[in-house]
């Protein structure tokens, strides 16, 4: 069996992670992505159990209170937390896991799991970033603001990260990922 191991996937709101990580997964289907819980309602499409467990904030609360999350954030006036033991039971078993956070959770995952790759996605500009967001019609306007404010945070960290990757070009960014998470590969 080959050896556990922890991958944490960060950028702006809008930045295309989740379209990049569908893809990933696509082609490495050996890879697990960790599934988190949050307290935002779900948008359209999205799926309970597979793109989120949609929790209250009492359940969330609970769960911090427990320590059953390995890492949670406030995110847009949301919680979002990681769930401890499937990931934890994953890398035990051998797997690669990915996490699918934002920064401030990176940083505690820096604390707990030192040895996490960390990549940030980068947009190819602001604008463009605002222009995706805007484009996916999903979010009020009080939360577009939010999450370009918190787009701004996000980004002046991108150097705390392993790796930086511009997703200006989808095939290229993709295949910069993949040429990280397998270049480091030990096995
Ligand atoms: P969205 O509401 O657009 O799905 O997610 C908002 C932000 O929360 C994104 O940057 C996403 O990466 C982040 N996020 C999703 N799940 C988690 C989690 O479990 N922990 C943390 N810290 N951030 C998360």
């Amino acid at each position: 069996m080959g050896t556990g191991k922890l991958i944490v996937l960060t950028g702006p709101s809008g930045v295309g992670k989740g379209t990049l990580l569908r893809s990933l997964l696509k082609q490495h289907p050996e890879l697990y992505l960790s599934i988190s819980v949050t307290t935002r309602a779900p948008r359209l499409g999205e799926v309970d159990g597979k793109d989120y467990y949609f929790v209250s904030r009492s359940t969330f609360e609970r769960m911090v209170a427990k320590g059953e999350l390995l890492e949670w954030a406030e995110f847009a006036n949301n919680c979002y937390g990681t769930p401890r033991i499937p990931v934890e039971t994953q890398i035990r078993q051998g797997k690669w896991v990915i996490l699918e956070i934002e920064l401030q959770g990176a940083r505690q995952i820096r604390q707990t799991f030192p040895e996490a790759l960390r990549i940030f996605i980068l947009p190819p500009s602001l604008p463009e970033l605002e222009y995706r967001i805007r484009n996916r019609g999903q979010d009020t306007e009080e939360a577009i603001v939010r999450r370009l404010r918190r787009a701004q945070e996000e980004i002046d960290a991108a150097s705390e990260f392993d790796i930086q990757i511009v997703n200006d070009d989808f095939e290229k960014a993709l295949g910069r990922i993949e040429a990280t998470l397998f270049a480091t590969a030990t096995c």
